[in-house]
């Protein structure tokens, strides 16, 4: 086994994951970025700052709701570096359309459910088997699991409840992985973001600008794919060793209840 930490980050074509992906990259870690498409300009992007970084590059194409694709995609990767050390489970949309929860959708329901849940429970638990193993032959090996919910398991927003159904059910899949995982020790960490300036919070920027403003963010301002990031990194450099099954909410203060 080569020395070098390997990071597996799903969504890693844009906003969150691609900031995730260079601050690993930064961290020493080789990156296996996993997006939808592999040829997207995000992706060429991202190459080449990993790149920079002087970290190894893996474009992986994998649409993660596809879980029969998942075995091929943790074959492909060990074959090529026979570890994964850090998965961060980040791939993730929100509803296409907002509707009130009475007029929401099956269609939409099940396209959330299986891109923002089911799909990253399977892969985490392929991905987890996987990192048994590496572990149970190397005690030199660490792994890391950490999901990337959002404020959202917790904030109820009823025109995109899908999306919030489905947070709260990864949000406890972190928690079934770091209970079933810890005697393994292997780490698992759920980071649950606030309002994040990416692609996915643009459609409605006017929105989310009107009531930062108006203080429903208690630090008043956006949040930052690189304020997640951040977070990432310090978990990869082991400076939560001791706090498996953790919450960080990255969110501005969104999770101070005030009178
Ligand atoms: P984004 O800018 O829309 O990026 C989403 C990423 O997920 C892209 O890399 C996209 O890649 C990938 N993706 C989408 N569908 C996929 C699929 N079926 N299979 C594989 N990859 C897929 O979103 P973001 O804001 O960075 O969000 C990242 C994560 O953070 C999501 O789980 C989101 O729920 C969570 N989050 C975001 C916010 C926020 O305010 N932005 C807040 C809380 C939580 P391709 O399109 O290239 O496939």
């Amino acid at each position: 086994m080569d020395d070098k930490p390997v990071a597996v980050i799903t969504g890693a074509s844009r906003g969150i994951g691609r900031s995730i992906a260079i601050y690993l990259a930064s961290e020493g870690y080789d990156i296996a970025a996993i997006a939808r498409s592999v040829d997207s300009e995000g992706m060429q992007i991202l190459a080449k700052e990993v790149l920079q970084k002087g970290a190894e590059f893996f474009p992986v194409g994998l649409d993660i709701s596809c879980t029969n694709c998942q075995d091929e995609v943790v074959k492909n990767i060990l074959g090529r570096y026979g570890r994964i050390d850090l998965l961060v489970n980040n791939a993730g949309i929100a509803p296409p359309q907002r509707d009130d929860f009475l007029g929401m959708t099956e269609d939409s329901y099940d396209r959330v459910m299986n891109i923002n849940l089911k799909g990253p429970v399977f892969f985490a638990q392929k991905v987890a088997k996987e990192m048994i193993w590496l572990r149970q032959h190397s005690l030199k090996f660490r792994p890391v699991i950490i999901f990337i919910t959002s404020v959202s398991s917790v904030l109820s927003s009823n025109r995109r409840a899908e999306y919030c159904i489905s947070k709260a059910g990864l949000s406890m899949a972190a928690t079934i992985f770091a209970d079933g995982l810890a005697d393994e020790d292997i780490r698992v960490f759920e980071i649950r973001p606030g309002i994040i300036q990416t692609d996915m919070t643009m459609k409605l920027k006017d929105h989310y600008d009107e009531i930062i403003k108006e203080g429903f963010v208690p630090q008043k301002r956006w949040g930052s794919p690189e304020d997640i990031g951040k977070a990432v990194a310090s978990i990869a450099r082991g400076d939560w060793d001791y706090s498996s099954g953790a919450v960080f909410e990255i969110s501005g203060g969104l999770n101070i209840r005030k009178l």
